[in-house]
């Protein structure tokens, strides 16, 4: 399909001697020093795989009375400490003031965030203000799945003359209850890509996430779907910062995360089944991934249900719905190709790990499944 973009691809504007290209730097500049220090730590363990340095200035908090971020004065700190260790530089843009104060201080790169491109309005004024400007732009998802929204902001920043256009996948807001801060909707990205193929993709594990432990897999995930980059939030002491605090990193667990990613081939060798292979086990790993994750979600859920039943006091194991959750399982597994024999095991462990969920939340105690006693 034709594109009506016009991009100057990501490598003349963000050169990344090895994809992926990485921005990484901490959620908000809290001080000169914490930026300095952020700087120099990233530079010194993952030298040569982080290309930009990144620090939120003014920073959209969904509540008031947080931490709204340190304002223009920390523009020059960033500035110098990318200067420091020869990195160029970025930060998220709200409005027109924010575009001009950034340029001015000779800032390297923008990024409009979740909540901004939510509006239309702001977009919009955002890209008056870049009209005439070649300053690269990377514009996050809205926080809503909409992807024409997103695209719209695309077209706004385009239609004022930006070439050095990419995103920043950072998952969806959802009111659902899920592991994820802002669940991946990998299949929203993967569309913009069928439609754009021309507009680099970053991922950004961290708002996705929300927490620490789920960034490695994240990362992994958003390689796998052939994008550009990812941009992580790193922080000298994660625990303190004074913004998204759980889902920061060190910079020594950033290169460790970096250092084991495997960056796959977008196109299979010629002749190469092992190539092949590999990426049908990146698949399978992406997908026990899901599963693994999918069942601690539902294990949440069966610890929501398990306070209701406290408070009405009705008994854990309820054979009539669970005679129905069988019915289910066995009618989809049969649609899918899976033999009964299968599903039954399957959801006996389900059914038996959710039983101790419910029964640490009813009677406050672990007990022990062994496998048997709650199957009908
Ligand atoms: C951020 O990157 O610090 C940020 C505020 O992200 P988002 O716009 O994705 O919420
Ligand atoms: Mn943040």
């Amino acid at each position: 399909m034709a594109s009506k973009f016009q991009i100057s691809p990501i490598q003349t504007w963000l050169p990344a001697a090895e994809a992926p290209v990485v921005i990484a730097g901490p959620c908000s500049a809290e001080g000169e020093e914490q930026v300095m220090l952020s700087a120099h730590l990233i530079a010194k363990h993952a030298a040569g795989r982080v290309h930009l340095l990144r620090a939120g200035i003014w920073k959209p908090r969904t509540r008031p009375n947080t931490f709204e971020g340190v304002g223009e004065i920390g523009l020059p700190w960033l500035k110098n400490a990318g200067n420091e260790v020869g990195m160029p530089v970025t930060v998220e843009v709200a409005n027109p003031e924010h575009v001009e104060a950034a340029l001015r201080h000779g800032i390297d790169v923008l990024w409009i965030g979740a909540r901004t491109t939510v509006s239309p309005f702001a977009v919009q004024e955002i890209a008056e203000a870049l009209r005439g400007v070649d300053v690269p732009v990377l514009v996050k998802n809205p926080i809503n799945p909409d992807l024409e929204l997103w695209i719209g902001a695309l077209e706004r920043l385009h239609g004022a003359g930006i070439r050095k256009l990419g995103v920043i996948h950072r998952g969806f807001s959802s009111y659902e209850k899920s592991v994820y801060r802002n669940p991946p909707m990998w299949e929203i990205p993967i569309e913009l890509r069928r439609r754009f193929p021309e507009i680099p993709i970053l991922v950004d594990p961290s708002h996705m996430g929300g927490k620490r432990h789920l960034i490695a897999t994240l990362a992994q995930q958003g390689l796998d779907m052939g994008f550009d980059g990812l941009m992580i939030e790193t922080h000298p002491h994660p625990d303190k910062a004074w913004s998204d605090a759980a889902q920061q990193i060190t910079p020594q667990r950033l290169a460790e995360i970096l250092q084991g990613l495997i960056v796959r081939k977008p196109t299979l060798p010629e002749n190469s089944s092992l190539q092949a292979l590999h990426d049908l086990r990146a698949r399978v790993d992406r997908i026990d991934d899901y599963i693994i994750e999918l069942l601690a979600e539902r294990m949440g859920i069966s610890e929501q249900i398990g306070k209701v039943k406290k408070e009405h006091q009705l008994a854990i194991h309820q054979k009539e719905r669970w005679a129905q959750i069988v019915a289910r399982a066995l009618q989809k597994g049969k649609t899918g190709g899976l033999t009964e024999e299968f599903i039954l095991k399957l959801f006996q462990q389900i059914h038996n790990e959710s039983i101790r969920h419910q029964t640490k939340v009813v009677a406050g105690e672990e007990v022990a499944t062994n496998g048997q006693i709650f199957f009908p």
